[in-house]
């Protein structure tokens, strides 16, 4: 597999707001004034939690860690966390890294 350099989202001409999802407005202010750019992969985890009960499509993956990550540029966004053998070992500041966009999770993040 590729290593990924970048991973997509918008930045608001506005007011300078990024976030790691693909919409027509700014979250933050509501312009419609928005850039595709690629955001920095590298982040740390802000918050995180192990869910040991999937529903859906996530049901064959758990358990697994869900975490609010905190990028270089400070996007904070909702993603998994793979490459976790020990979940007693996770902790909030260990950093991350992008790993993929899955079309049904959303973002991937990875130690
Ligand atoms: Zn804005």
């Amino acid at each position: 597999m590729n290593v990924v350099e970048t991973f997509p989202g918008i930045h608001c001409k506005q007011c300078d707001f990024k976030v790691a999802e693909q919409t027509s407005g700014c979250p933050s202010c509501g312009s419609e004034s928005i850039e595709p750019v690629n955001l920095n992969p590298n982040g740390i985890i802000h918050s995180f939690t192990v869910v040991y009960v999937g529903f859906g499509h996530m049901a064959t993956r758990a358990p697994y860690v869900l975490a609010i990550v905190q990028t270089e540029e400070n996007v904070k966004l909702t993603t998994v966390v793979e490459g976790v053998s020990d979940f007693s070992v996770v902790k909030i500041g260990d950093k991350v890294r992008f790993k993929a966009m899955d079309e049904k999770i959303g973002p991937i993040f990875q130690y």
